[in-house]
């Protein structure tokens, strides 16, 4: 790609006149913008700023991980959200915090527009979560610290980790120059770990705003196209109490119904079209002597087809209208969490665009296109259609959910900082 010479240009001229463009084209010059010349980052710029990020991203993580941030701790949702509210407009983001009641936190949104944003130039959604599974308290007792490439604290990997790598990524673009984008839109809620309650609604429509959504779980070496619909399903039935021992023939036992629905329901499960169905809490009586009049239990339901729930709770209410106990009365309620996510065809683009970044560095990556059981703010993101949605940018990790023993991989942070900014960078130039 040939420059036009500076001479011909004074100052920061952003665009030559159209004498000037077509001398330029008569002479076989290439009109190119000189902030994207220079703001097309190779891959060899891209690994460069990548070594250079990686201290201050770990640092930054570090930061994070020392913030006490569970979905209920409204002070340290607040402390998070001023951390990142700082960081976001050091990088030239306009920042907004949105309250999602019922959570005890704002969402913080944020929004970058690059050089096309008026110009059809393709609008990125960076998505990721503040609250953790910990309570407050828990930093100081387990704090941050590393050993050779491992990273342990409260919400390291999941999901400070995914925080970390959007910031890092946003930095070296900053850096670089990078501009070409439409816009590129940060989100970060408060209420992902007990299901994301107040923000779903926004991140729906977050997500039929943009064309490509990075979800940022953790994923070092993969990444995620396709993640299950979550439900519960809960179970009641009513009975009628009476003495075991002088009168078990009055009472309608609700325990025994109960156990017997729960012992016809166990192998409902159909694994090979992702369809999980299990039984996992129950409480019935209070006392040995009394017949129990009532027993509830709750099932987990992991699905991709909607049909297979339709059916589950057709068969259930077969069950209901014929209990084995006479004069018991059993009810089922249906909870929903998160839809499932299907791949879209610009969501297996944007995957072939990374596992291609992930090639280029050396770290090759794993494109999941089929549920593996677990449910993420992703699906809320993909509820349209509209967009590209590709999950697990963040850093690798184990142990997420585990007070102590989380961990974070700190040999995925190059990688991952390289795979998110060159993916948006090949994504801009389509
Ligand atoms: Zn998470």
């Amino acid at each position: 790609m040939s420059h036009p010479a500076p001479s011909l240009f004074s100052g920061r001229l952003k665009r030559p006149s159209r004498v000037l463009r077509s001398l330029l084209v008569s002479l076989g010059a290439i009109w190119v913008p000189l902030g994207a010349a220079a703001a097309t980052p190779s891959q060899a710029a891209l690994k460069a700023e990548v070594e250079r990020q990686v201290p201050a991203s770990i640092r930054q993580l570090g930061e994070m991980v020392s913030i006490d941030s569970g979905s209920s701790d409204a002070p340290g949702l607040k402390a998070m959200a001023n951390y990142l509210d700082a960081r976001l407009t050091a990088l030239g983001a306009s920042v907004e915090r949105k309250p999602v009641p019922p959570a005890a936190g704002d969402m913080l949104v944020a929004t970058l527009h690059g050089k096309r944003a008026n110009n059809g130039g393709p609008r990125f959604l960076l998505l990721a979560h503040m609250d953790t599974v910990y309570q407050s308290g828990t930093a100081a007792k387990w704090p941050f610290a590393i050993k050779g490439d491992i990273a342990t604290g409260p919400g390291v990997s999941d999901d400070k980790g995914g925080i970390a790598v959007v910031l890092g990524t946003l930095e070296m673009l900053r850096k670089l120059g990078f501009g070409d984008y439409g816009t590129i839109t940060i989100a970060f809620n408060p209420d992902e770990e007990i299901g994301s309650p107040g923000s779903r609604h926004l991140i729906e429509q977050l997500g039929a705003e943009h064309d490509y959504v990075l979800s940022c779980e953790p994923g070092g070496k993969q990444r995620i196209l396709a993640t299950s619909g979550i439900a519960t399903l809960s179970l009641k039935v009513e009975g009628k109490a009476s003495h075991a021992g002088v009168a078990p023939q009055d009472g309608r036992n609700a325990l025994v119904e109960a156990a017997d629905i729960i012992g016809r329901t166990a192998a409902l499960s159909d694994p090979a079209k992702g369809f999980k169905f299990n039984w996992t809490i129950a409480q019935s009586g209070s006392k040995h002597n009394i017949i129990p009049d009532l027993a509830e239990a709750t099932a987990d339901i992991r699905y991709i087809d909607e049909a297979d729930v339709t059916a589950t709770m057709a068969h259930l209410r077969q069950l209901a209208a014929a209990p084995a106990v006479e004069g018991t009365r059993v009810s089922f309620t249906l909870g929903r969490n998160r839809p499932p996510m299907v791949p879209t065809d610009k969501a297996r683009e944007m995957a072939k665009v990374a596992a291609g970044a992930g090639r280029e560095f050396g770290y090759p990556i794993t494109i999941l296109d089929k549920p593996f059981g677990g449910g993420s703010d992703a699906a809320y993101a993909a509820v349209s259609g509209k967009s590209g949605v590709v999950e697990s940018f963040g850093l690798g990790g184990e142990h997420a959910h585990t007070l102590g023993e989380e961990t974070a991989d700190l040999g995925s942070m190059p990688s991952s900082l390289y795979v998110m900014a060159r993916t948006i960078v090949l994504l801009s130039g389509r």
